[in-house]
């Protein structure tokens, strides 16, 4: 993906963004665009600390409540997802250019992989229909070890 492409995706996400915010009577300000196009812009499984913390770096304050309301908001305008990697904090994802996918997380330096299986989802699906359900939406974490991790991140995470 090109600089120009990326541009362009943002540029079609925040047009998604403004039309689904009218048609829920969301108010939009120029702070909420912003931290918007941050999320567009973020390719990547960020915390609301990240958030925050990567404004402050440019010198901007966005408040808690402000970064949460927006993640609200844009999970109601199914933009985003939430996920919850057995942390006591959340992590999300914008949606609009990406597949769906699953994730293994490592539960001692919090790395997070993305995979898809087309295997695996045929799976899901034939488990689900067999217990008399039809598949709406689903996703898998599946908790690890990874195989890299560096003793140092295991010490400091389990001290906490
Ligand atoms: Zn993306
Ligand atoms: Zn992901
Ligand atoms: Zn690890």
């Amino acid at each position: 993906m090109s600089v120009d492409d990326r541009k362009e995706s943002i540029s079609r996400e925040m047009a998604i963004l403004k039309e689904r915010m009218h048609q829920k009577q969301y108010k939009s300000t120029p702070q909420r665009d912003e931290i918007a196009e941050w999320i567009f812009r973020t390719h990547e499984h960020f915390t609301v600390e990240k958030l925050i913390s990567s404004f402050r770096e440019q010198g901007k304050k966005v408040s808690q409540a402000t970064a949460y309301r927006v993640i609200q908001m844009m999970l109601d305008l199914k933009l985003i997802e939430e996920h919850d990697f057995g942390k006591d904090y959340k992590f999300y994802e914008h949606t609009p250019g990406h597949q769906h996918h699953d994730h293994i997380v490592c539960i001692d330096c919090g790395k997070i992989i993305e995979f898809s299986d087309s295997g695996l989802e045929n799976l899901k699906e034939k488990i689900t229909l067999k217990n008399g359900f039809r598949m709406k939406k689903h996703h898998l974490t599946i908790y690890a070890e990874c195989t890299t991790c560096p003793p140092e991140k295991k010490i400091l995470t389990h001290k906490k």
